[in-house]
């Protein structure tokens, strides 16, 4: 506390006056009496049907009979200690349908449900608005919490002795960025980072990573800060919490930790569970960032500081003959931490050379045969053989230091945090490089505008996992999805999850609230080029602008690619302009949040998205109603993860273009489509451009798996006539 910066604490309260400070626990206590709720089908339907809180509360509640049979599914799901996998789509009213059941329950039982999301989004609409809106409808005593990962919350211990200790190794852009968080932290609830919008974590990822809460680095109950922790405190509200809402991430960090984080739990919902194979294949593996093992060094070693100068500087009061260190074994270990980074550094340097050329930007797998696997091999040895000699001398100093008491324990304790953390990060380094293990696939990554580079591992197959550690253990478990049927079959979304074999799955495709064949015109205009022929951009652009001309709608553009979707935005942005229609492209118009906003406001303007704009864009009404698909969303085999799998089903000898990339681009492609129709009212028009819809056998599938029957049309006349037509229905 002896930086007067610590002290901007007492502007707290001045603070509190000026912003709305949110908080992660909800805790609602019923002014009068609470009914209680039967935890039966019935007792859920009469919920929806009759009860007049939920009506009164939830303005804008409207009975659904497709979302009445999905809550009786989950409650009989409950009752039967079943798995329900169930797709439910956009309209259906599903967060409603799971979350009424999942708090009757949890009240009549008293009983703790976990609920799981993959995005952002979704955990903010449950915690702050649906629970608190069912919560109040139902008059119930009730208490929620959002939990997230550690590395999430503010270390208030780091924090001190940033201030205290550590602001001399902040870089410039560094301290800046501390500025917002000074303010932050005065104001703070929650110490929850996701907070504060001032702070731009992607680019302060190592600044932050020396403020959060840190595994190896938390003292637990010795810590001075131990009661005020924000990570203790919500950990100990969401266990005695009814329902406690978590991301996927933190779902899977806990199947590592062996439920040491969450606690035991028996039943538990996943939401967006289409996410859950690729968190699985995240967060099951390991990351590790190039800065973190620089970090590392520094701390062993840099400059005329670190703890290797520690220990030599309390070496050199003893005699010579006492010690079992010497002057020279630690001069040794000094100039091997410093020729371990420059080692690492050339590490980095050929990593980010192979990727600048490589096919796949930003990344090159690792495996026996490649070139970069070969050049890294030598240098991977060298440094696993150095580190082992830093390892060696810092675990000869501990076992010395502890039995001698020569040094406080506070050096004590910071010499085994370090040797913990360089232990396990050459490790997972090494393990990384030498890529031996068969069922993993390793991987490095590295962007041209960042100096990071980062050594990645991960199971090519979680279903396993997943199975064993997670669905087994579990009483009951309710799975809910937009978009997880492939041709109408839950077959494949369970097998890659590790469902398929599981006796005590129910599954349940819970009709659309929607009319697609009135509300949507699905076209194929099959005249287009081929993707791969060069014509096919002409093509595209053609038809993109003479449809657009036509209609004057709001249109989202789908691409599977930068690339193309760089040369359309060029090829059409001036004609566009000339007619006075607003275009927007990712990644050249803004943020993904400014450029939606943007979309949302001005009549009639084109936004032109990549993946990220596949799922998760909620634009209801006249703003988007003419969707194009420019390809069909087919994994790219140049992935190191889908390379991976390729080999994998290929070795069992199946076809992993049936097995992997036609259900996953069914998939995608249904996410697509499912940005068009937001609302019962909506309508608008949907051009599929990819031709190998109709030309190839395949397609069919693609077709079979869509809500409602394509056009396909055979001249640009016919094509417009079709639009045309539907418009002035
Ligand atoms: S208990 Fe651990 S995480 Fe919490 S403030 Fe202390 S050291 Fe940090």
């Amino acid at each position: 506390m002896s930086s007067s910066l610590w002290k901007l604490k007492d502007y707290k309260n001045t603070c509190k006056d000026l912003f709305t400070i949110p908080e992660n626990v909800y805790d609602f206590i019923p002014q009068n009496k609470s009914p209680v709720y039967k935890p039966t089908e019935k007792g859920i339907e009469d919920i929806f049907t009759k009860d007049k809180g939920l009506k009164k509360i939830v303005k804008q509640y409207e009975k659904r009979s497709e979302q009445v049979e999905l809550a009786k599914r989950i409650i009989k799901a409950f009752i039967n200690d079943k798995i329900l996998i169930s797709e439910a789509g956009t309209g259906t009213g599903k967060t409603f349908a799971y979350l009424v059941p999942a708090i009757v329950w949890s009240k009549f039982f008293n009983e703790r449900i976990l609920i799981s999301t993959y995005t952002k989004n979704l955990e903010e609409q449950l915690f702050y608005k649906d629970i608190k809106s069912i919560a109040e409808g139902l008059n119930l005593r009730f208490k929620a919490t959002l939990l997230k990962g550690r590395n999430n919350y503010l270390c208030l211990k780091r924090w001190e002795e940033m201030f205290t200790q550590n602001l001399v190794a902040l870089n410039e852009d560094e301290k800046k960025s501390l500025l917002s968080l000074i303010v932050w932290q005065g104001i703070t609830k929650t110490g929850d980072i996701s907070e504060n919008s001032g702070f731009w974590l992607r680019k302060n990822t190592r600044l932050w990573s020396k403020l959060s809460c840190d595994t190896i680095e938390c003292e637990k109950s010795e810590c001075p800060y131990f009661e005020e922790c924000y990570l203790t405190k919500v950990r100990k509200e969401a266990m005695e919490s009814n329902i406690v809402v978590i991301n996927h991430s933190l779902l899977l960090s806990d199947l590592i930790a062996k439920q040491k984080i969450l606690g035991g739990y028996s039943r538990l919902i996943i939401d967006e569970v289409h996410n859950l194979e690729k968190a699985a294949t995240d967060f099951l593996g390991t990351t590790i960032n190039s800065w973190q093992v620089a970090n590392l060094l520094d701390r062993l070693y840099s400059k005329n500081k670190g703890i290797l100068l520690l220990i030599k500087n309390s070496l050199s009061f003893l005699n010579k003959n006492k010690s079992v260190i010497t002057q020279d074994e630690i001069n040794g270990a000094i100039e091997t931490v410093t020729e371990t980074k420059n080692l690492f550094k050339m590490i980095c340097r050929i990593i980010k050379d192979n990727v600048k050329k490589s096919a796949f930007t930003g990344k090159v797998r690792l495996k026996g045969d490649n070139h970069l696997y070969v050049a890294l091999n030598p240098l991977n040895s060298e440094l696993y053989s150095n580190a082992q000699r830093i390892i060696n001398l810092l675990e000869k100093f501990m076992n010395y230091a502890e039995n001698s008491k020569i040094t406080g324990k506070k050096i004590t304790e910071n010499l085994k945090q370090i040797h913990n953390e360089f232990l396990q990060t050459i490790e997972g380094i090494h393990n990384i490089l030498s890529c031996e293990e068969e069922t993993n696939c390793c991987w490095v990554e590295t962007y041209s505008e960042s100096e990071n580079v980062r050594f990645l591992s991960a199971p090519i197959v979680v279903s396993s996992i997943l199975k064993e550690k997670l669905f087994q253990n579990l009483q009951s478990a309710v799975l809910l999805s937009a978009t997880v049927l492939v041709e109408n079959s839950f077959d494949y979304f369970k097998e890659r999850i590790g469902l398929s074999e599981m006796e005590n799955t129910t599954e349940f495709a819970s009709d659309s609230s929607f009319d697609f064949s009135k509300q949507t015109l699905v076209i194929i205009p099959s005249f287009v080029a081929n993707p791969q022929q060069s014509e096919f951009f002409f093509d595209v652009t053609d038809i993109i602008r003479k449809i657009i001309l036509a209609t004057r709608k709001g249109t989202l553009i789908l691409f599977t690619s930068y690339n193309l979707l760089n040369r359309v935005y060029r090829q059409l942005v001036n004609s566009m302009q000339n007619d006075n229609i607003m275009m927007l492209a990712q990644g050249i118009s803004g943020s993904r949040y400014n450029i939606t906003k943007e979309f949302k406001e001005v009549k009639d303007s084109i936004l032109l998205g990549t993946y990220s704009f596949w799922e998760g864009f909620d634009v209801p009404g006249e703003a988007l109603e003419t969707l194009f698909i420019t390809k069909l969303p087919f994994p790219s085999p140049k992935e190191p993860i889908i390379e991976a799998k390729e080999e994998f089903i290929t070795a069992l000898g199946m076809d992993p273009f049936e097995k992997l990339y036609i259900p996953e681009a069914i998939i995608k492609l249904r996410q697509g489509f499912g940005r068009l129709i937001r609302k019962k009212d909506d309508r608008g028009i949907i051009v599929i451009l990819d031709n190998r819809l109709v030309k190839k056998r395949y397609g069919r599938k693609f077709l079979n798996s869509l809500p409602t029957k394509a056009v396909v049309t055979y001249s640009e006349e016919e094509l417009l006539e079709v639009v045309k037509r539907f418009w002035s229905e």
